[in-house]
């Protein structure tokens, strides 16, 4: 099995390799996720053992953390995009799923926070489906 998963940043500035296994992959529709994904959850793949190297554009990894919370997330300073982040001292490594450039090697977990999801959230799997803009 290839554990070794590339990843990147909407404008290309920041890459990065991550060695080794996922453990979860969660879907997360608390008000904080949905604040700060601009969309219905965020969705992060969860490791205490991989290690994440940048190959790019480290300089341009900003990481945030909202006051006297454990939220946390890294982001591209110049496209804003997702990127990977390390949180509970390094402990644990998150990585948002739309920033892998290849599939994602585990399958979601689980939906989490569910009572927090917008009003708009609820049997979104069941709208129409289109490849690609509307006709
Ligand atoms: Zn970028
Ligand atoms: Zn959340």
């Amino acid at each position: 099995m290839n554990n070794l998963h590339v990843g990147s940043c909407l404008c290309g500035g920041v890459n990065y390799e991550i060695s080794g296994d996922f453990e979860r992959f969660y879907l997360c529709h608390c008000p904080r996720c949905r604040k700060d994904t601009g969309s219905a959850h965020s969705a992060n793949l969860f490791s205490t053992t991989a290690r994440l190297v940048w190959l790019t554009g480290q300089d341009r990894v900003k990481t945030y953390q909202l006051p006297t919370t454990r939220h946390q997330r890294s982001f591209c300073r110049d496209c804003g995009s997702a990127l990977p982040d390390l949180q509970m001292e390094g402990a644990l490594l998150v990585v948002p799923a739309g920033s892998l450039d290849g599939a994602a090697p585990i399958e979601p977990n689980a939906h989490i926070f569910v009572a927090s999801r917008a009003n708009w959230d609820d049997d979104l799997e069941s709208l129409p489906r289109c490849d690609g803009l509307p006709a």
